[in-house]
């Protein structure tokens, strides 16, 4: 079902696209939030190794379950990926983009990049619109909204103890991973400083607009002109 919705979406991101103006570059799509690999649960192997631990002699051994129930014995499942991982991802992407972009002498608008001459020949209204549809990125997550949770550190899985007897009959401590409570397994936590959004917050001094009205002066009649804290991208 996701599928399909992500299928019927692609075609109307690719019509968004054509009605860009030109030169325009828009930003890159973000990392990829899952991903196929490693079981996390399993650690690839397909099962469960449950540690015990002698309770009096501290010595561990390790207990084979039939199959891991988080990959179903695969190894590899679709997994939402590491938040360190995805994040560094990212800052990959999005640098490799900016250094492209700069390299072509092109300046910024929202989170896109556009050919300088346009850029300044474009309309301030006009201008804002277009970053307001690609909106500036928050600065701490980079525009994906999470932050590690600490609980985890970003796996989304704890580990806990628990007493049980062995085979042999002797008290022994089983180690059990299972997913963290604090992010429902998912490994992140909204972000901070955006409130998960991903966005940069919202420039104050044109209240987002990305515009200011100029009062008539001398010779020049009152007009509209891009905001100078946040040169037209509304956030900063
Ligand atoms: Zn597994
Ligand atoms: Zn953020
Ligand atoms: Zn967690
Ligand atoms: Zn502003």
């Amino acid at each position: 079902m996701r599928f399909l919705a992500f299928c019927l979406l692609l075609p109307a991101l690719a019509m968004a696209q054509t009605d860009l103006p030109a030169g325009f570059f828009p930003p890159p799509a973000d990392a990829p939030k899952i991903a196929e690999g490693p079981c996390p649960r399993c650690e690839g192997a397909g099962k469960v190794d449950a540690k015990y631990q002698g309770l009096k002699t501290g010595d561990e051994r390790l207990r084979f379950r039939p199959d891991c129930p988080q990959c179903k014995g695969r190894g590899k499942c679709v997994r939402n990926r590491p938040v360190e991982e995805r994040i560094a991802e990212q800052r990959a992407i999005l640098n490799a983009y900016e250094r492209e972009q700069r390299a072509a002498h092109s300046t910024p608008v929202g989170a896109g990049f556009m050919e300088t001459d346009k850029a300044e020949a474009m309309a301030p209204t006009e201008r804002a619109a277009l970053a307001a549809r690609f909106p500036k990125r928050c600065k701490v997550c980079l525009g994906l909204g999470i932050d590690a949770c600490g609980k985890c550190d970003g796996t989304g899985l704890t580990e806990r103890r628990e007493r049980i007897k062995d085979k042999d009959g002797e008290m022994v401590y089983e180690t059990i991973k299972e997913p963290c409570e604090k992010c429902n397994g998912t490994g992140a936590l909204p972000c901070r400083r955006c409130d998960g959004s991903g966005l940069a917050k919202i420039c104050s001094r044109c209240d987002g607009l990305g515009t200011m009205e100029v009062k008539a002066k001398r010779n020049i009649p009152a007009h509209t002109a891009l905001c100078r804290a946040c040169k037209g991208d509304g956030r900063r």
